[in-house]
């Protein structure tokens, strides 16, 4: 077993979809080990995202993490990190996989509804961003 971090972004939890991805997890076989509601200030969005310091959208990003709520959860599975990415799609919708979250819920390539870690490492820090593990 594996573990990464999902996050439900400020455009699904507007549009209530949090039940929606949940059984989209579920249905994948994943695992809630533990999840939060919570709103991001600006300095904790631009520390989740260094990683993107000097891009383009870095700023926009950041004002539209910070917009509403967020879902944070922590998935468990075999795999979980690339099964998670394939299940969620490419980053900008036009470009995701028929069947994938993204393709069926992204508004767009900013406001793409989740947030998945690209990497153990990365899910790792991801994870311990957000809850005490
Ligand atoms: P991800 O790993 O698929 O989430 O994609 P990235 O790590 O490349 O980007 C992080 C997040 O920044 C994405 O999920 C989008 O919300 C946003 N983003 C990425 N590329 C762009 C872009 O070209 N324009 C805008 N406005 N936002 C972007």
């Amino acid at each position: 077993m594996s573990r990464t971090l999902l996050i439900v972004k400020p455009d699904a939890t507007k549009r209530k979809l949090i039940e929606y991805i949940i059984n989209r997890l579920q249905a994948a076989r994943f695992k809630i080990v533990e999840k939060k509601e919570l709103q991001l200030n600006n300095s904790q969005a631009r520390q989740f995202y260094a990683v993107h310091e000097g891009k383009h959208f870095l700023d926009s990003l950041v004002k539209f993490m910070c917009s509403g709520t967020i879902v944070p959860m922590i998935l468990e599975k075999n795999n979980a990190v690339n099964d998670l990415r394939a299940l969620i799609g490419a980053t900008d919708p036009a470009k995701a996989e028929r069947g994938t979250i993204r393709f069926d819920i992204a508004e767009d390539i900013e406001k793409n509804s989740v947030h998945a870690s690209d990497s153990n490492a990365n899910a790792k820090k991801e994870i311990s961003f957000f809850f005490n593990k």
